[in-house]
């Protein structure tokens, strides 16, 4: 067959490929210090693969597409696998679990109906644990899948490994030869105590649980491994001598918990339909931020085994399982520069200004650095390439930067000693990391506390946005908040912008926020710790503004769900006279709350959590109708929580509800308690 002639062009692009790839599996899978993030190595090998699926003939035997992992270190007695440990091959959408579905039915013949397991994909290190009459003898590496590297003495620190297997009465016995193959990891919580301790020595951090567990596992000394909090999770076996009559995946997990051994049997799911499979994928990346480890996907596997062996395997992958992989939660990106803002208690926090960068789905452009403190700590520096992390409901935060990435040109960042806003001298209170700006008229003050007196969940004064606030208190129309109440026709008609019905619709809406109650009223204050929780704990407490503005710290501390630091916070704020001038000109401007009487509705006492859209109302709506009626409304799903209301396309809370086994209502049920509450 004549040779084609392939463009110069993508001869070039699949070299450089190759080589970037190689780098960062060197970084990776040697140094376990990456660069770029899981999903940017997963673009450019995705790319690589098309490439080569296009233009075959440039397949080579050394590409990283035909390898696994990296080779084994030097430093390490080498360990030769008897069976190959493969990667997987990953998916990424239901369209691709289907194509995968497909294949396999095709490639076994046409069969119509097919069994998978689904696992979830523990982001770890690969081991393989080598029994030998029921003892561990060597435990290994996956290294280049052949040939990987003896852990053996670190493995044996890991107290959930067995080292003499358990044999049942009348069980299965134990193989002669016996291949375990699991997932060494590292929980959460843990990874992060490790982190800020290394930081704490000087030591660069982890990026992430998966760097951390191969770290600690890939020792010289086992004595430092002994040290790491690690554990394990096994999946799979290599050569076994003999499996008696055990024919699924799903039985030789069950089978090696007997003998000994850790799996994550709550989550391991048989499906028997791909329908059924994709299902439980999207639960399961549903309730990825709810375990105590870290998921990067799930595993889906044939269950038969001995289709299994049918299907065989490719140079990287077995045929018969694939990975689905999980919308990334990091992504490299770089700081542009380091803002300052400053919120409304006039603590001042350090921003990252990030190049733009997706991460599953959304454009991260800012990222918290917290405090000083935590950029010294992270060592983190203006032009740095950065790892910046979005996880769950939780703010886009910076978690290290690659230091092997920086130019020379990187700027440290200090955080003023004047407030950026309105130059007063910055404090710093003993004991706190935080630096505050104690201008009580500093401009960005006003405008946070504005901003936060206004919200829908205080106030709630419709058409009184940002640029808005920004305008008033720029003009010096509103010096303080009550100010807001006092605002006439002819001061917004000389602000650009403003006609005679906007300016009259503003107005309409700052009249109608008069009538709250007094749990809103507490909340727009803006106490430091108090949110619409508290302000309702302390509204139903107290039922007069009176009483709670005369509250001694005793009477404060003595109710449920009130903390030392909040009943402080509390106390301090009314013996500010300024606050009491406020307070006093707000009630003088026709401020009233509607009496609540919330003991007498189903609703009191209870604490909600909403998911998904509700059909008769906003979400706003909603948790006001149930704080009105004594209830609490919680953000995320606890062991505290009565209810879960699910509305339409609900996320993840259901989810945790169902785990926790907390009480789901619908929209109709929900309504319905709330009559019952009127
Ligand atoms: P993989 O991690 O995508 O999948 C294979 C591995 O999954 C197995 O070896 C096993 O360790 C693990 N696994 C976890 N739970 C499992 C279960 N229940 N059943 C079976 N296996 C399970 O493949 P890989 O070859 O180990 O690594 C490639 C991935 O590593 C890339 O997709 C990328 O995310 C990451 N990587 C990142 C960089 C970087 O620079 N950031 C570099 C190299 C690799």
């Amino acid at each position: 067959m004549a040779k084609r002639k392939i463009d110069e062009k993508i001869v070039k692009e699949i070299e450089e490929l190759r080589e970037k790839i190689r780098y960062h599996n060197y970084r990776y899978y040697i140094l376990n210090e990456p660069e770029i993030s899981d999903a940017e190595y997963d673009r450019l090998f995705r790319r690589l693969v098309e490439l080569e699926q296009k233009y075959p003939e440039l397949i080579t035997p050394d590409s990283p597409t035909q390898r696994v992992g990296a080779e084994p270190q030097k430093e390490f007695r080498q360990v030769r696998h008897r069976q190959p440990m493969l990667s997987l091959d990953d998916c990424f959408s239901e369209e691709e679990l289907r194509e995968f579905d497909a294949r396999t039915k095709r490639f076994l013949g046409g069969i119509d109906k097919l069994e998978y397991t689904v696992e979830p994909k523990i982001d770890g290190l690969a081991v393989e644990l080598v029994y030998e009459r029921g003892r561990l003898t060597v435990a290994s590496t996956r290294g280049d899948g052949y040939v990987g590297e003896d852990v053996t003495p670190n493995i044996k620190t890991i107290m959930s490994v067995p080292l003499v297997l358990r044999q049942k009465k009348g069980g299965l016995p134990v193989p002669d030869l016996l291949e375990v193959r699991g997932e060494v990891y590292m929980e959460k919580e843990a990874f992060k105590r490790l982190n800020k301790e290394r930081e704490k020595q000087g030591l660069p951090p982890f990026a992430n649980p998966r760097n951390a567990a191969a770290g600690s596992v890939r020792q010289l000394d086992p004595k430092v491994t002994a040290k790491r909090p690690l554990d394990i999770f096994c999946y799979g076996v290599g050569e076994v001598s003999d499996l008696g009559p055990i024919k699924t995946q799903y039985e030789l997990l069950l089978q090696l918990q007997e003998w000994g051994f850790r799996i994550n049997r709550p989550y391991i799911r048989v499906c028997d339909s791909i329908d059924k499979v994709i299902e439980y994928c999207k639960y399961l990346e549903e309730i990825r931020d709810t375990l105590p480890y870290e998921i990067d996907g799930a595993v889906v596997k044939v269950n038969d085994l001995e289709l299994q062996k049918k299907l065989g395997a490719k140079a990287r992958s077995p045929r018969w399982a694939v990975a689905y992989k999980f919308a990334p939660v990091q992504a490299t990106t770089k700081i542009l520069d380091i803002e300052v803002q400053v919120g409304r208690t006039g603590v001042l926090t350090p921003v990252a200004i990030l190049e733009p960068v997706e991460i599953g789905g959304v454009i991260v452009k800012r990222a918290t650095l917290h405090n000083q403190d935590e950029i010294e700590r992270k060592d983190i520096r203006i032009g740095d390439t950065v790892l910046v992390q979005r996880a769950g409901d939780v703010i886009p935060e910076v978690v290290m930067p690659i230091k092997s990435k920086r130019t020379g040109k990187e700027r440290k960042f200090q955080m003023p000693d004047k407030c950026p806003v309105c130059g007063a001298k910055v404090v710093k209170k003993e004991g706190e990391v935080a630096v505050r700006c104690p201008n009580k008229n500093c401009p960005a003050q006003i405008r946070a506390l504005l901003r936060h007196f206004v919200s829908k969940g205080a106030m709630d004064i419709e058409g009184l946005g940002e640029k808005i606030i920004d305008l008033l208190v720029e003009k010096g129309l509103v010096k303080e908040i009550p100010d807001i109440y006092y605002l006439k026709l002819e001061d917004l008609l000389r602000l650009p912008g403003f006609q005679l019905r906007s300016a009259k619709n503003l107005l309409d809406a700052i009249e109608r926020s008069k009538k709250t109650t007094l749990a809103r009223f507490i909340y727009a204050l803006g106490i430091r710790y108090v949110g619409e929780q508290t302000a309702q704990i302390l509204a139903d407490h107290f039922k007069s503004l009176d009483r709670l503005m005369n509250a001694t710290l005793q009477e404060l501390l003595s109710i449920k769900g009130i903390g030392e630091k909040t009943a402080r916070s509390i106390k301090a704020f009314f013996e500010d006279e300024r606050n009491i001038r406020n307070i006093e000109r707000l009630l003088e401007a026709g401020i009233t709350f509607e009496e609540v009487k919330p003991k007498e509705s189903p609703i009191a006492g209870k604490t909600f959590v909403f998911t998904g859209a509700l059909k008769s109302m906003t979400r706003d709506k909603a948790k006001q109708l149930v704080l009105e009626r004594g209830g609490r409304v919680a953000s995320q799903v606890s062991r505290n929580v009565d209810y879960v209301v699910v509305g339409e396309s609900p996320g993840s809370k259901l989810a945790k509800a169902k785990q926790l086994g907390i009480k789901t209502i619908n929209e109709e049920e929900f309504l319905k308690m709330l009559e019952g509450s009127e």
